[in-house]
């Protein structure tokens, strides 16, 4: 039995998540997952450049998980270009620290923290939001597992 993977903390939601290569039929492509883990690793360390430890810390696990983790999702990477597959973002045994909210009718978008809940778009005054954490499942329990983490 393995153990059970701890818990691995993201910023906040991807603002797109799912790719395709253009020109090919829908039907024909193999489609990929990159777990939201996965993602926030090739986030910190190749698109912010941050050192494996400090990464490894900022998402709450050991520095040699992280390397891992960082392998995992370039392998990925590189068959999804190589291959040409359908990405999608989605799954990892993940929480939230922040959350991000997308205004259907003017497209705005706003950070909010986890624990914030937003009914009306502060630009256009609409209610049609978006809460892309509430799209990948999470809210609530993310905002249990900061207060479980905090202090
Ligand atoms: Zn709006
Ligand atoms: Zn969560």
């Amino acid at each position: 039995m393995s153990r059970p993977q701890k818990e691995r903390s993201v910023f906040r939601p991807p603002l797109f998540t799912s790719f395709k290569p253009v020109g090919f039929r829908r039907l024909k492509l193999e489609q990929l997952s990159l777990n939201l883990d996965e993602f926030e690793a090739i986030r910190l360390a190749d698109y912010l450049n941050m050192e494996h430890s400090e990464a490894a810390e900022e998402m709450g696990i050991s520095r040699s998980t992280f390397t891992r983790l960082i392998e995992k999702a370039r392998k990925k990477f590189s068959e999804f270009i190589i291959e040409g597959k359908e990405l999608f973002i989605e799954g990892g045994n993940i929480h939230f620290r922040g959350n991000v909210i997308r205004c259907q009718d003017c497209g705005h978008m706003f950070n909010i923290k986890i624990e914030q809940q937003f009914n009306e778009c502060p630009s256009c005054g609409s209610q049609h939001l978006v809460d892309l954490a509430g799209g990948f499942g999470h809210g609530k329990c993310c905002r249990g597992f900061h207060n479980r983490n905090r202090g």
